[in-house]
């Protein structure tokens, strides 16, 4: 039977273990959130990711660098929103089925063409909707309201008022008019009111560089064998998703052992990136090298350590120009850092105008027991309860058990001397 082991000591890779030399320093005073991710951001460039020119079509999900004005009106003409007929309205007043109004057809204009013809006292123009409205026409019968009688004349049943299925130049939105600002992201609705206007390019932000580092001795790539005491990498994948649902451009640049040495030989390899993702080995434990191998490398320490739970251990610091997480390996942690540092200074790296996730308040379905001293961040999911929205806190909250994280839809906060959450209680919660 194999030997397994909860221990940090796989016994099947001797060798390739180093103690880490540099004693932990736990006298340090914890950062709390805020200031922790204020350090985060006062430490993104000035010098945001390059703009790029792309096609429409490929700006779904950029970030727009730039405002949008529409050069035209839109509609750019009045137009008719039914198939009938164009008239004056003060001829068709006393229009009804008992008593219709007979007037002389004297143009037909579908969609994409224009009449010349001028709508006169007594007259009337058949229309297809979408088909620009006549000169001297300021209303529509629908066909249903009206009868053919030969080529030129048509009986209409129904009064109506000036303007009636008309949409008026320039009603949606008018020349010079600002459609979109920069930072905001590109969603497909966004895009189909580019396209209405005409604009066939935007200017976007250029994807950030992110470098993704997984460290562990126990981890293995799926695909690989596991063999006893390993376990499959989560934060390569998971991070890597993250990075890229982020906008980044984001290379994995893979599993390294708690070796400070070949740690450092792969930073060496992420100097050009913008940021720098490593999770596992930043806490103080006796194989965890990161902190110290960071120092190796030159990385400029910001903070180490913040009072928030999951995710104590987080590392901030800058290698030159690069950005540099250091993200705890419990999955759940290095998640729940992500979120709360890693994709604000991503979006403000990128231009965007609001900075990592959207927030709200909810009522809280269940009571939960908490321990106090760090700001926490449940994982919840939305239900509705008498036809609110509300949140139910899901039980399993280890950090070392990750799957429950998949199926959370928000984060909800708690405030550090907190002991109890209670049902019915209303939280900050953190859109997933
Ligand atoms: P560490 O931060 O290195 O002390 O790791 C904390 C816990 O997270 C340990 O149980 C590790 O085995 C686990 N862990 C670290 N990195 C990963 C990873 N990339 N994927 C899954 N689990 C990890
Ligand atoms: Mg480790």
């Amino acid at each position: 039977m194999a030997l397994c082991s909860n221990t940090k000591q796989p016994v099947d890779i001797p060798g390739v273990l180093e103690k880490r030399k540099i004693p932990p320093v736990f006298e340090r005073r914890l950062l709390d959130y805020e200031d922790a991710l204020n350090r985060c951001l006062e430490n993104v460039p000035e010098q945001k990711t390059p703009v790029e020119t792309v096609a429409l079509k490929d700006s779904l999900g950029r970030i727009l660098r730039q405002d949008v004005e529409s050069d035209i009106a839109i509609p750019p003409f009045s137009k008719s929103t039914m198939d009938g007929y164009a008239v004056k309205s003060e001829d068709v007043q006393s229009a009804s089925r008992d008593n219709p109004v007979r007037l002389k057809v004297i143009d037909e204009i579908p969609a994409g063409s224009m009449s010349d013809k001028i709508v006169k006292t007594g007259q009337a123009a058949r229309i297809m909707t979408g088909a620009p409205v006549p000169e001297g026409a300021d209303a529509i019968i629908t066909i249903e309201n009206t009868l053919s009688e030969d080529d030129d004349t048509v009986r209409i049943y129904d009064a109506v008022g000036e303007n009636r299925y008309i949409i008026h130049k320039g009603q949606d939105i008018l020349p010079g008019q600002r459609i979109a600002e920069s930072g905001v992201t590109v969603t497909a609705l966004l895009m189909g009111v580019l396209a209405s206007c005409g604009i066939a390019h935007v200017n976007v932000a250029g994807r950030p560089k992110i470098g993704i580092i997984s460290t562990g001795s126990e981890l293995v790539t799926p695909g690989d064998a596991a063999g006893p005491g390993r376990i499959y990498d989560i934060n390569g994948y998971s991070l890597y998703g993250l990075t890229k649902e982020s906008g980044a451009e984001t290379t994995f640049l893979g599993v390294v052992q708690d070796k400070s040495d070949d740690l450092l030989k792969t930073l060496n390899n992420a100097r050009h990136l913008d940021i720098l993702l490593l999770s596992g080995g930043v806490s103080v434990g006796d194989y965890d090298i990161v902190h110290e191998t960071l120092q190796r490398a030159g990385v400029q320490e910001i903070f180490w350590r913040v009072k928030v739970k999951p995710g104590k251990p987080l590392f901030f610091g800058k290698m030159d120009h690069t950005l540099i997480f250091g993200l705890p390996g419990n999955p759940v942690s290095s998640v729940n850092n992500f979120y709360l540092f890693v994709k604000p200074v991503i979006d403000k790296l990128s231009g965007k105008t609001r900075w990592g996730l959207k927030t709200g308040t909810a009522t809280i379905l269940n009571s939960f027991i908490l321990q106090p001293g760090r700001r926490k961040f449940l994982r919840g999911q939305i239900k509705t309860d008498n036809g609110r929205e509300a949140v139910w806190i899901i039980p399993e909250q280890r950090s070392g058990v990750f799957s429950p994280m998949a199926r959370a839809d928000v984060l909800v906060e708690v405030p550090e001397d907190r002991k109890i959450v209670r049902e019915g209680d209303t939280a900050r919660i953190y859109y997933l």
